[in-house]
């Protein structure tokens, strides 16, 4: 059983309060963050960690991302209730837990067998409807295509083609593009069958997307 308890939830208001301090404008992400106990996402010994605005190391030399990314990218690719949300890299699952708290639809793919495997374990017992999948994130999901909105979670040096086109037209890309010390948050609109439009937003660290199964 996931403990949630009056401590937990002052740390998390506190810290919805810091990252909408830090310009993160949506009410309704915001929301979110109140809800889902990022705690659950983390080993239990790390508590003090789990509500300050920091990634933090989980198993597999991977990183549950930073609560403000989170949000900054939750933003960017603006969901809608409802819409179809690939995610590629599904970590810890907190960030999935985010999606299908703002009632998308959510698909998500992880590489590593132990964290596909914990994090269906933490959506199960919150009683979530994510769909997880353990595949290579440069293939997406092609029997589940196509997408709303998909959103890549570690960096990629450029898009991967399979992804845009498993993109529904209109919709919309976001993803962390770049080498691997340094890489540009990107959105990507797809306009129609082969024009995406590109727009940059700020300087991130994600840890890197590599292909195949570990
Ligand atoms: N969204 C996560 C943060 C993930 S860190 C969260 O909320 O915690 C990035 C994750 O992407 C890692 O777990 C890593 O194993 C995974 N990853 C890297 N390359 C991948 C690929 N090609 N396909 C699927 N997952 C990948």
């Amino acid at each position: 059983m996931i403990e949630d308890s009056f401590m937990h939830k002052g740390l998390r208001r506190k810290l919805v309060e810091q990252v909408k301090s830090k310009g993160i404008k949506d009410q309704r992400i915001l929301d979110a963050m109140m809800k889902i106990p990022r705690h659950a996402f983390m080993d239990s010994s790390f508590l003090k960690f789990a509500y300050q605005d920091q990634a933090f190391p989980i198993s597999s030399g991977q990183t549950i991302s930073q609560p403000f990314t989170v949000a900054f990218q939750t933003e960017l690719i603006d969901i809608q209730i409802h819409q179809k949300v690939l995610e590629v890299g599904t970590g810890s699952g907190y960030q999935a837990a985010i999606l299908a708290e703002l009632g998308a639809r959510v698909f998500t793919i992880e590489r590593i067998r132990k964290l596909y495997q914990e994090a269906q374990t933490i959506h199960r017992e919150l009683g979530s409807q994510v769909k997880f999948f353990l595949g290579d994130g440069y293939q997406g999901l092609p029997s589940f295509a196509p997408f709303d909105r998909i959103l890549i979670t570690a960096a990629a040096h450029a898009i991967p083609e399979a992804l845009k086109q498993q993109l529904v037209v209109g919709g919309i890309l976001v993803a962390p593009i770049g080498e691997r010390d340094f890489q540009v948050m990107t959105k990507c609109v797809k306009t129609s069958m082969d024009i995406f439009e590109i727009s940059t937003h700020g300087n991130f660290v994600f840890v890197p997307m590599k292909e195949g199964l570990e």
